[in-house]
């Protein structure tokens, strides 16, 4: 028999929980957290364990959530969203959203609230603040031979804290840092783990000049301008970019690849299709592609003929999805249109997502607020909407384990998608 994996004080006895046939679950009748089975013996386990807590069979969270992935369709959305009020909690407006292994971490402007995926209603833990001021940037995870470390970013540093230390009752949840900027730097984006190290990029604001450094002390290159938001590539290496100029840093060997752009590239995030391995980004005339495979990789423009205005981009299994000034069209990955959109609605800037069988956009609603609209990628005629009457949404939705998240305005709204197995109400 399996028993929800979580202690006192989610329940007192251990709760017994049915099995049912998604491999990620949430005890609903309980303490609402998730929990993935075992798939040797069905145990259910925490979403962090690596070895299961009854056989001892290898376990990861990560393989069961991406195999339910795909199982998300339109007509399984349910329209009727639950919406939570973030005002009480003080963390200013939201930047970020994102998720980790059933974690969803809230990063307001000035603090950072943990949640359940599967428990929205109460937060984890949180609001956690900045031990130096400054404004929240972002967060991502560190993970290391014994520990899952939470990095968080401000304009002012970078601080840790264990993951696995935060979601336990009565432990001390404080960020520490390990990362200071000097006083006249900010920092640009959250920092990002590769191999085992942390790169963080940093500029000034007087002459627009950068850093790369990896953390603590180890700098990687000074460069003219400020980086657009960098992303992790395959082969252990980073890629980032300026207005001008293209970056690819192997992070084992310490090579860097420097290569100028004739067009002027974007503050729009680029995308990273993992299975081109092929990064994408937003040009003043074109949109540009490098595939990495290479050994020197070359900046191509796409063949797109006309310039898509306002595009915002997300790359995904050979297609490029842009969101622009008219909609959004699909590209393959040297700019042939596949698919678009043909209606008159203005994208908000934000970048498109892409989840599962599933992508999103965000547009300026008719008269007032914003309109979240979902299209299936395998049918994408077919759309659905949800209005937002509060303008500010300052990020895009975010899809997790069959759920969306939307954070707009002082309120976390979420909508579930009923996985086709799961029975109405279930
Ligand atoms: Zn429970
Ligand atoms: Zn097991």
């Amino acid at each position: 028999m399996s028993t929800c994996p979580y202690p006192p004080p989610a329940h007192v006895e251990p709760k017994a929980l049915t099995s049912d046939q998604v491999s990620v679950s949430s005890c609903r009748d309980g303490c609402q957290r998730t929990f993935f089975f075992c798939p040797a013996c069905r145990q259910a386990n925490r979403t962090l364990a690596r070895y299961c807590r009854s056989c001892g069979h290898t376990v990861s969270f990560q393989g069961s959530d991406l195999a339910a992935e795909n199982q998300f369709s339109i007509d399984n959305f349910n329209e009727k969203g639950y919406s939570y009020s973030l005002t009480g909690y003080g963390i200013g407006e939201v930047r970020v959203l994102k998720s980790y292994r059933g974690y969803l971490f809230v990063v307001g402007e000035t603090g950072l609230l943990v949640f359940d995926v599967h428990s929205p209603a109460e937060a984890l833990a949180g609001p956690l603040r900045s031990p130096l001021g400054g404004e929240f940037l972002g967060v991502s995870v560190y993970r290391d031979s014994d520990d899952e470390v939470l990095l968080v970013t401000t304009s002012k540093g970078v601080f840790q804290v264990s993951l696995i230390d935060l979601a336990l009752p009565n432990q001390r949840q404080t960020l520490e840092s390990v990362y200071v900027s000097q006083p006249s730097r900010f920092v640009s984006h959250e920092a990002i783990a590769i191999a085992g190290r942390v790169y963080v990029l940093e500029h000034e604001n007087v002459r627009p000049k950068s850093w790369l450094t990896c953390i603590p002390d180890g700098l990687v290159t000074e460069f003219e301008q400020i980086s657009r938001p960098p992303v992790a590539v395959d082969g252990d290496r980073l890629f980032f970019f300026t207005e001008r100029q293209v970056f690819l840093y192997e992070c084992q060997s310490g090579k860097l690849i420097n290569t100028k752009s004739s067009d002027l590239l974007a503050a729009r995030p680029p995308a990273y299709d993992a299975e081109a391995n092929t990064v994408f980004m937003v040009g003043e005339a074109k949109l540009w592609r490098m595939e990495l495979s290479g050994e020197s990789p070359l900046l191509a423009p796409l063949s797109t003929l006309r310039p898509l205005q306002g595009a915002s981009i997300a790359a995904k299994a050979n297609r490029l999805f842009v969101a622009h000034l008219g909609g959004i069209t699909i590209l393959d990955m040297f700019g042939t249109k596949k698919w678009d959109s043909e209606y008159k609605a203005a994208s908000d800037g934000l970048p498109p997502q892409v989840f599962g069988n599933l992508f999103s956009l965000t547009l300026a609603g008719e008269r007032f607020g914003r309109i979240v609209r979902i299209h299936q990628v395998d049918d994408p005629d077919k759309s659905k909407d949800t209005q937002f009457t509060d303008a500010s949404l300052l990020c895009p939705p975010l899809f997790a384990l069959g759920r969306m998240f939307v954070a707009a305005g002082d309120q976390l709204s979420v909508y579930d998608f009923r996985s086709r197995g799961e029975k109405a109400g279930a």
